[in-house]
């Protein structure tokens, strides 16, 4: 089977030079290994950041032969940045994770599901089609089959959503690929909170995924072909909206120079003042913090202050228990690894007594939905229903 990239003598020789100033920022103090859910799972030093930087260092300088050993470590890693974070000398794990997958997809073809469902998340209609028959079969099906999960709750009842806006220039919403069917009431959600705040919201044809998963996978060439595809469809688009807190970053990289990207609960805050909402009753929420979206400060805070504007509701964040294992690709193709990160998150909604939790990544939410029998939906859903 053919690499997934031409081979360039002079393209690895660069990307090698680069890995290695990358990894050589690494003082191996290991401050980042307590933060990493894959090390915490494993207590293996293949399994922490300082392993997989020492590994991708080595083979960059050609001091070690890559090995099938080494890299199942470096597949296994969720990419969830908790080391970037924790890390005093300032290491830049995600570029040299990005770049290490890129240097491996060059020497070793990706696996026949990777590709498939890179395929797959690059054509959202399709993607869309089969997600729909799948759906009312996947009761049927073995457990073990159930990796996919199931359909989204209901929409929100209430009026209908404000009409989808034109002009050019105004705010755009971005679809994205698995939440182009599965976050449709969502953004129909979306579109009733902002039209409350008195803003219209157009939806372009011809986006698609925003790229991480290809980035994910080290498919370098997927990445920039959807890149290109979301410039074109959002070119004279006002501000881009994103539900999604884990595509926000590379949605942002893809459009840089071309269009805005907001997070959603961002501007929905910044719009916070000509919102009202009605009482919550009493009732108890469960709010799950992405780690995508722990990263972003302001989307963190952002939501906190919404929730806080419904009265008469009680919500109990949940522990940062470490990824709940989702991460792009992660959860299909390592669903048990995926199911014991997500373990933790589990036991801990169900100490919360809440009778529904909140999250603002749509594969946490389609993840965590798979384990909880409550309604897993992002906070978006909850604040429209909320409007008086
Ligand atoms: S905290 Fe930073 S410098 Fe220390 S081992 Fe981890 S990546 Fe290396
Ligand atoms: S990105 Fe996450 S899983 Fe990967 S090494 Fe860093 S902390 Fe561990």
């Amino acid at each position: 089977m053919a690499p997934n990239t031409v081979l360039d003598p002079a393209a690895d020789a660069a990307r090698g030079r680069r890995l290695v100033a990358l990894a050589d920022r690494c003082v191996q103090c290991g401050l980042c290994l307590p933060h990493c859910p894959t090390y915490q799972l494993d207590r293996h030093e293949a399994e922490s950041p300082r392993g997989r930087i020492a590994y991708v260092r080595a083979v960059a300088a050609v001091e070690f032969t890559p090995s099938r050993t080494g890299d199942a470590h470096l597949d296994r890693c969720l990419g969830c940045l908790r080391c970037e974070s924790a890390c005093p000398a300032g290491v830049e794990y995600g570029s040299l994770l990005a770049l290490a997958r890129e240097s491996q997809a060059a020497r070793r073809p990706l696996r026949f599901g990777t590709r498939l469902r890179l395929g797959l998340l690059a054509r959202p209609r399709l993607l869309r089609a089969l997600l729909a028959l799948y759906a009312p079969l996947r009761a049927l099906l073995p457990t073990a089959w159930r990796l996919l999960p199931r359909r989204p709750p209901a929409p929100v009842p209430g009026p209908a959503p404000a009409r989808v806006g034109s002009g050019a220039g105004a705010p755009a919403v971005f679809t994205g690929c698995v939440s182009g069917l599965y976050e449709t009431s969502t953004r129909a959600s979306l579109r009733r909170l902002l039209s409350a705040a008195g803003v219209e919201l157009a939806e372009p044809d011809g986006q698609g995924c925003c790229g991480m998963a290809a980035v994910h996978a080290g498919d370098r060439v997927g990445a920039d072909t959807l890149a290109a595809a979301n410039r074109a469809a959002f070119a004279g688009s006002g501000t881009v909206v994103c539900l999604s807190s884990g595509c926000v970053g590379q949605l942002r990289a893809s459009l840089a120079g071309a269009a805005e990207v907001s997070d959603a609960l961002v501007m929905l805050d910044a719009l916070g003042a000509r919102l009202d909402f009605r009482d919550g009753g009493g009732a108890t929420i469960a709010l799950h913090l992405p780690c995508t979206q722990r990263g972003s400060t302001a989307s963190v805070t952002a939501l906190r202050r919404l929730l806080a504007r419904v009265p008469g509701l009680r919500v109990v964040e949940l522990p940062d228990t470490g990824c709940c294992g989702a991460a792009g690709l992660h959860m299909l193709e390592e669903p048990a690894r995926a199911a014991a990160l997500r373990g933790p998150l589990v036991a801990a909604f169900a100490r919360s007594r809440a009778d529904q939790l909140l999250s603002a990544n749509i594969g946490c939410r389609l993840h965590l939905g798979n384990a909880i029998a409550a309604p897993v939906r992002h906070p978006v859903d909850f604040l429209a229903e909320h409007l008086p």
